[in-house]
């Protein structure tokens, strides 16, 4: 199907889909596969223009369709689909290193990222200095080395929300000719295009808001044309691909995905506001908010925000947190988010912070606000905090 549109909505629906090429249908069809088959000497030995596939690992026309829709989506020159959002982290990564090169890595990045940096990639011999998200482009200039190959960032941070200035970062690593990377599963690529604004690399997990329903573990890397050749070859060494199931998932999660964020963001937000106002809330960590700390950098680079934000709750016993956690009736408890539903956990983030310090005199909370009315969100927060109240003998 031909299409020319420019509203990022409309392109949601349409990009990757040929429905006259499949008898009408509208979805591409899921290709499962594993040998693709040559119609002739020619095509095998590469020598006929029209061979597009070559064997399943490297691509069918169903990871192609997802591959084409994300880099739309991300203004991205060529997409890498990964097995998860770490994978897609951990492969962009070592496209860019090899042993003696030094990183830049934000202190607000996903955790199990962080363990495979000091576990793994340390012990290939790359120099890894985590800097704090917050940093001032003079200081980020005096961690840089001439072995310095590359920095990553990701905004707002994992667990903590802090907001990157990543025009100033990326004009710091460009006239070094240092490569770029950003961690962009919070926008999901839809409120934050990091490569209009020159990053090179803009990776998130699919599993979040693109697959949009807690039933798909997935990574994307979207690649300017300067880092898709590394990207590419990395992902093609390591053996990397994804079942076209999943993949099926991904481009239906996909077609809703402005609908279900554009709700997201306004029920976050309710929420959000609310949390302030209660007394058994000492911080709410949300970049939306006109108060937060990287309100203005927010506002300045993002079209919106999605609802996975933080707060910090009045320091309370272990068994008042647990009177609170253990009868939420809508709020789920449990890793990952970006799916229709609401979660709520308590975090720990100063375990996993080198170059600075999470101090903030209570306990930090992640909340995922899913699409239920905010009204019965609310009610179900009043509730548990109540609880909390009680349980800690509080008044
Ligand atoms: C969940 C998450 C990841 C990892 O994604 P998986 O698909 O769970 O591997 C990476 N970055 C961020 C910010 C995440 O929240």
């Amino acid at each position: 199907m031909q299409h020319n549109a420019s509203k990022q909505d409309t392109i949601l629906v349409h990009v990757g889909r040929r429905p006259h090429d499949h008898q009408g249908m509208v979805n591409p069809p899921v290709y499962h596969a594993s040998t693709i088959l040559f119609p002739t000497l020619d095509a095998l030995d590469g020598r006929d223009p029209n061979t597009r596939y070559t064997y399943a690992r490297r691509g069918t026309p169903t990871s192609a369709a997802l591959e084409e829709a994300v880099c739309a989506l991300e203004h991205a020159a060529g997409t890498i689909l990964t097995p998860s959002g770490m994978s897609a982290l951990s492969t962009a990564i070592l496209a860019c290193v090899r042993a003696g090169d030094h990183i830049l890595v934000t202190d607000a990045l996903y955790a199990p990222v962080r363990h495979w940096l000091d576990r793994m990639l340390s012990r290939l011999g790359v120099a890894i200095t985590y800097y704090d998200p917050a940093i001032a482009p003079a200081a980020l200039e005096r961690l840089i080395t001439d072995r310095t190959r590359m920095i990553t960032m990701e905004s707002p941070g994992s667990l903590t929300f802090e907001m990157q200035d990543i025009r100033a970062i990326v004009a710091v690593a460009q006239a070094r000719g240092i490569a770029t990377l950003i961690d962009n599963t919070w926008s999901s690529g839809y409120f934050l295009k990091p490569l209009t604004l020159g990053v090179d690399i803009s990776i998130q997990a699919a599993t979040k808001y693109i697959g949009g329903h807690s039933d798909l573990m997935m990574g994307v890397i979207a690649c300017s044309a300067r880092a898709l050749p590394w990207v590419r070859d990395a992902a093609t060494l390591l053996g990397l691909c994804v079942a076209p199931d999943d993949v099926f998932l991904a481009l239906r999660g996909l077609r809703s995905m402005g609908t279900r964020l554009r709700q997201h963001h306004a029920n976050g937000l309710a929420i959000a506001r609310w949390l302030q106002g209660r007394p058994e809330v000492l911080r709410v960590l949300h970049p939306a908010l006109p108060d937060d700390p990287g309100h203005a950098l927010w506002t300045r680079d993002f079209t919106g925000a999605s609802s996975l934000f933080g707060f910090v709750l009045r320091p309370a016993p272990r068994s008042a947190l647990a009177a609170m956690m253990n009868a939420m009736r809508l709020f789920g408890m449990g890793y990952s988010w970006g799916g229709f539903e609401s979660l709520l956990l308590p975090t720990d983030p100063a375990a996993s912070r080198s170059a600075t310090v999470w101090n903030p005199g209570g306990q930090t909370m992640r909340i995922h606000i899913g699409l239920e009315d905010p009204e019965d969100l609310i009610a179900d927060l009043e509730d548990g905090l109540a609880r909390l109240t009680t349980a800690a003998g509080h008044p």
